[in-house]
């Protein structure tokens, strides 16, 4: 990914601002190629070295699919790894329609290079609990799967002998970034996405962590604030409260209403109730120190819970899908001291930071690896 440019501002509701904001921070010695070190002794760039080239793969070429929020994208991958062919649609309300629009899109991309629908490996993310058998548990974006055994569902509509893998887009977008993103050439990755909630992928010694019960990623829910604000899964006080897009819009409503952040009203139409997280993003990139504040602590809050998991996982790397920080002034700086201050002892860790490199298709591009990693 060029430093110019800023594909997952489109997903993560953060908007191109923020994006450029928060990733800023991230690029801002461009010759270090993307990476910083959020604890520990010096960076190293990620471009050479131990990386892997997506042409170096060689694998059963796969078709993947990711459901989200919005759209349902599938990509059809090259036995070198390469996205060949793509197609987005949009995401359907009802359950047999997300069924039948996932295999519109696998029909697509398939069409594109000639193939039948049944006859490659299909890795598909969805936007929720998945356990190991392909059952969807809990998916709040996308009730109407709740309790269907997806995986059997999508099987028995194509070539029985076909792989069919289904599984959480966090975690199939952590595999992709690890395999062929950012991530290559590191063996201990925690992938954290910033969108609207958060979302979070892991890989430990070489391996994709996905637990007992296929439930392992749910970082977004991490509860740090008993008596916080509620949240869509039940509970109170989730991370996703504090770090994500809506949680930055959060804290920068309640600035704008205890009349703290006059620079992001006059964005908002003077509405505090209208303030969203872009709004406070902008005037902390224009200088406006009211702003910059609340991305202080806003960087706080990520930092509270990329220490809890630095704790619990021991990452070399924390990939950062959907953006992250403004330049070492606002938000980097701080996030590097408040993590040094909760994370165990910090001067015995070096964990670098990257921003995610496949944007929007690496749920996709994830699901299929694994899909093809699975065959035969
Ligand atoms: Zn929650």
């Amino acid at each position: 990914m060029g430093l110019g440019t800023y594909p997952h501002a489109f997903v993560t509701g953060l908007g191109v601002a923020a994006t450029e904001y928060l990733l800023g921070a991230i690029c801002a010695r461009p010759e270090r190629s993307q990476v910083r070190t959020l604890s520990g002794g010096a960076s190293r760039s990620c471009s050479g070295g131990t990386a892997r080239t997506i042409g170096a793969l060689y694998m059963t070429p796969a078709i993947g699919v990711d459901i989200g929020g919005t759209k349902v994208l599938a990509v059809r991958l090259s036995a070198t790894g390469e996205v060949e062919a793509w197609s987005k649609l949009r995401t359907p309300v009802g359950a047999g329609d997300v069924i039948d629009t996932v295999l519109v899109g696998v029909a697509h991309v398939a069409e594109a290079t000639g193939e039948r629908l049944g006859s490659l490996p299909l890795g598909v993310g969805f936007p929720g609990m998945l356990d190991r058998n392909g059952t969807a548990h809990f998916c709040p974006h996308l009730h109407s799967v709740d309790g269907m055994d997806l995986r059997q569902l999508l099987a028995e509509r194509r070539d029985p002998s076909a792989t069919t893998v289904v599984l959480n887009d966090a975690t199939a977008a952590c595999w992709a970034e690890h395999s062929v993103g950012a991530a290559q050439g590191f063996d201990d990755v925690l992938m954290v996405t910033l969108g609207t909630g958060i979302g979070g992928g892991m890989v430990t010694r070489g391996r994709l962590l996905e637990g007992a019960h296929g439930f392992a990623g749910e970082i977004g829910h991490m509860v740090i604030d008993p008596h916080g604000p509620p949240c869509p899964c039940g509970k109170r006080g989730c991370w996703e409260r504090f770090a994500s897009g809506d949680g930055l819009g959060r804290l920068a409503r309640e600035a704008a209403l205890a009349g703290k952040l006059g620079s992001a009203m006059k964005r908002a139409g003077d509405d505090p109730d209208a303030v969203r997280g872009e709004h406070v993003t902008e005037a902390a990139l224009d200088g406006h120190p009211d702003a910059q504040a609340v991305m202080r602590e806003f960087a706080w809050w990520l930092a509270l819970g990329l220490a809890n998991l630095s704790n619990v996982l021991d990452p070399s790397v924390i990939v950062l899908g959907g953006g992250l920080i403004e330049a070492e002034q606002a938000v980097m700086g701080p996030l590097r001291d408040a993590f040094a201050n909760l994370v165990e002892a910090p001067e015995a860790r070096r964990i670098e930071v990257v921003a995610a490199q496949l944007g929007e298709k690496a749920g996709a591009v994830g699901a299929a690896l694994l899909a093809a990693q699975r065959t035969g």
